[in-house]
């Protein structure tokens, strides 16, 4: 497409510099899901997007972030947070390119790299940060980086900003916002806790799905993994490794699977007991009672033994072998995602159930969608994801005072255990307990109705790096608290 080229109706509405980085883009028509939230975010309304990857939605928030804010304003007015760099990268380049002709200055930030790079870019003037919340929370304690002006906020991803463990972040994050801002969250798929999210943010919002209108948000996120009989327990803990639940029940048709798959999930060092048709009430009352309070994580139970127990808060149901009627499949899921819980809802399928399995979703009137089962350098990232979301959010919190005896003198040890394969597997082995023993914050809990979390301690003492620290050139005026 060139440069002279017509451009839709929607899109010959915005300012002449945005037609141009358009049409350079070489974009003639919005997608679906552009048609619908562009003019909304135009009017300044809070969205819940329903948008996957592919879908345009990147353009989707970032045109109207180009063509809103002020030019000549040189203060952060709009915030992407994304739960990757890679993602914040994407997002960066694209309204970097959307807003050249109005000289949007867009600024990536993420965790895992040098602060050298990002503290030039924001001294060099920052209009949009895009960016994952702990490093930009980084930036913010340390004074470097000022949210006073931000207009626009955008969650891409919320789903996996959550999944992640960047809840405690986010939290923060918002105590440095503006009271009066748009707020717009996109995301694949709309749990609870993304419904949480939202009204810890969002005002009014409206719900967006591109494909049909607006829609009621799923109260579950259903899918299913086809996998051999013969791997099923092995891929149970992929799935476990890869979702990350924070406790689910799970399961089993029969007494001897359960017994079996409790044994396994166990051997593989994870949190299970079981609960079976032989146990009385109480005694499964009781099992309830320690994963309610966290003090168990995974139960494993036939259909018979799960009968009769409150199993609404927990946030994660699995079935490891396909439910024996399309009853019994809503029996299992139905009582999922309430009470603020994520609701989701995983079905292990081999190759024999799946017929079985499509006349569960006929007889119910549900789609499951299918999802491939993640690959072990999926899992791994993934679990390096939360391990440093996770640290850098336990030193942040530790005064600089504090850093040296508890973090750095420890670096010459770290220094020769990686520099030799035993010592390797030593850091292997502190990496897998601390995952284990540290499970990031993922359930959003909201706060009490119109009661702004106080932010009553001053800012923390500038954080890493220890180089040089400058005022952001947009840093000026005190920092309001944000209600929402
Ligand atoms: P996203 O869903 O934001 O990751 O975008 C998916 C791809 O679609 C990206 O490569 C975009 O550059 C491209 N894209 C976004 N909007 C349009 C459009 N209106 N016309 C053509 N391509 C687009």
């Amino acid at each position: 497409m060139n440069e002279t080229s017509e451009l839709s109706e929607l899109f010959s509405d915005l300012p002449e510099p945005i037609q141009r980085a358009i049409r350079e883009l070489g974009w003639s028509q919005p997608t679906p899901v552009q048609s619908r939230v562009i003019p909304m975010m135009r009017r300044g309304c809070d969205l819940i997007v329903q948008a996957h990857t592919g879908s345009g939605k990147t353009g989707a928030f970032g045109i109207p972030i180009a063509a809103e804010l002020d030019p000549d304003l040189m203060a952060c007015q709009a915030l992407v947070m994304a739960p990757t760099r890679e993602l914040a990268n994407q997002v960066a380049g694209e309204i970097t390119a959307l807003g050249r002709h109005r000289g949007v200055r867009c600024v990536p930030i993420y965790g895992g790299v040098g602060y050298t790079q990002q503290i030039e870019a924001i001294d060099a003037g920052v209009q949009v940060v895009v960016g994952t919340p702990g490093r930009i929370l980084d930036h913010l304690g340390a004074g470097r980086l000022r949210f006073d002006d931000v207009k626009i906020v955008v969650f891409d991803e919320a789903d996996e900003l959550l999944s992640l463990g960047f809840w405690p972040d986010m939290r923060e994050i918002r105590t440095y916002l503006p009271d009066e801002r748009q707020s717009c969250l996109f995301s694949a798929t709309i749990p609870e806790r993304v419904r949480s999210l939202s009204r810890v943010f969002l005002r009014d919002a409206e719900y967006v799905s591109p494909s049909e209108g607006q829609i009621a948000p799923q109260e579950i996120e259903h899918y299913f993994v086809v996998t051999t009989a013969q791997e099923k327990e092995a891929n149970l803990v992929r799935i476990i490794e890869y979702e990350d639940p924070e406790s689910a029940i799970i399961f089993c048709n029969t007494k001897a699977d359960v017994r079996y798959v409790t044994s396994f999930l166990q051997r593989r060092g994870l949190d299970a007991d079981q609960i079976s048709g032989d146990l009385s009430q109480a005694a499964r009352e009781e099992a309830m009672g320690k994963i309610k309070a966290g003090k168990l994580r995974f139960l494993v139970a036939t259909d018979v033994a799960a009968r009769g127990i409150d199993i609404s808060r927990l946030s994660c149901v699995i079935g490891f072998t396909a439910p024996e009627s399309p009853e019994v499949y809503v029996h299992r899921t139905g009582r999922t995602g309430r009470m603020g819980t994520a609701g989701l809802a995983i079905s292990l399928i081999s190759g024999l159930d799946i017929g079985n399995f499509r006349q569960v979703q006929q007889v119910n009137r549900i789609q499951i969608a299918e999802r491939k089962l993640p690959t072990d350098a999926e899992i791994l990232e993934r679990l390096k994801e939360r391990l440093s979301v996770k640290i850098e959010q336990e030193v942040r919190h530790l005064p600089e005072s504090e850093r040296a005896w508890n973090v750095d003198r420890f670096i010459p040890i770290v220094e020769s255990l990686a520099a030799a394969p035993e010592g390797k597997r030593d850091l292997a082995a502190i990496c897998a307990s601390y995952l284990r023993e540290h499970r990031p914050e993922t359930t959003v809990i909201e706060p009490p109705p119109s009661s702004a979390p106080p932010r009553s301690a001053p800012p923390r003492e500038p954080d890493r790096p220890r180089g040089k620290r400058r005022r952001s050139p947009g840093g000026q005026g005190g920092r309001r608290r944000g209600r929402r």
